[in-house]
């Protein structure tokens, strides 16, 4: 069946003498793999659109039961250009590519992970610092996109309103539960304050971090190059969110892009 969808290019493996065997996030599929007959040849006619990183509309034949497609067409849509001339900016995109081939199956389809794939790589592009903000958003994002959303916003034993200006400067985070408590439920020797529930290990957050998280986890993309934090902040949202991926993807490899951001 010839069928065509919109892609983002994740990798790109030269394959015999002059072909290449391309893994791609598709709109319409998810991820799969395609081979792309004659992409290394003098007569290359894909030009550029086989590049990771780059959107493109793709035309392949698709057959069922195969692991590897036959591409018949590909034509670069945006290669984001700013990506290569830039250390940081690469790696915060490679980061984020690097992610979604790790935690996404061949052949699941999820248009709402490509279309937040596709605007974390727009907003990265288009911003001049702060990239590893969009790559903490992203990363928050996607754990929502797979129903592991945490919950920010209130309690996670009295269900209060966990707000600014009540004077807490710091709450606790329960990875394995994605939820915050406030200090009244809190035991101070870590335990839960909630009749059944065993003592579990929380990370202190702080209320900055707090706040921070909520707007990666909402904010309009394009707002997030004016969110300003502490080093120490950052610090403490790589950590939450590196394991809290962990949590949830089983098998999660440290991401070789994002040793760069310290
Ligand atoms: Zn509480």
């Amino acid at each position: 069946m010839l069928s065509k969808t919109e892609v983002i290019v994740l990798k790109s493996m030269k394959y015999r003498d002059t072909s290449k065997i391309v893994t791609f996030y598709t709109k319409e599929y998810g991820k799969l793999k395609g081979i792309a007959k004659g992409a290394r040849s003098a007569k290359n006619k894909f030009g550029s659109s086989l590049e990771p990183m780059t959107h493109a509309m793709l035309v392949l034949y698709k057959k069922e039961h195969r692991e590897i497609h036959l591409i018949s067409q590909c034509d670069a849509l945006c290669s984001f250009k700013s990506f290569s001339e830039d250390f940081d900016r690469m790696t915060a995109a490679l980061a984020v590519i690097e992610l979604v081939h790790q935690v996404t199956h061949d052949e699941e389809r999820n248009p709402a992970l490509f279309a937040l794939l596709l605007d974390t790589l727009g907003a990265l592009h288009t911003s001049v610092k702060k990239y590893s903000t969009y790559v903490y958003a992203f990363q928050i994002r996607l754990v929502t996109l797979f129903g592991y959303a945490p919950n920010l916003e209130t309690c996670g034993a009295c269900a209060s309103p966990l707000v600014a200006g009540t004077g807490e400067t710091e709450y606790s985070f329960l990875i394995a539960r994605g939820a915050v408590y406030c200090n009244r439920c809190r035991k101070p020797d870590s335990s839960l304050n909630v009749p059944g529930d065993p003592g579990s290990t929380f990370t202190s957050i702080t209320a900055e971090v707090l706040q921070i998280l909520r707007r990666l986890q909402h904010a309009n993309l394009d707002s997030l190059g004016n969110l300003e934090f502490s080093r120490h902040a950052g610090n403490q949202i790589d950590e939450i969110l590196r394991l809290y991926l962990r949590y949830h993807f089983e098998g999660l490899k440290t991401l070789k892009s994002t040793e760069y951001f310290h």
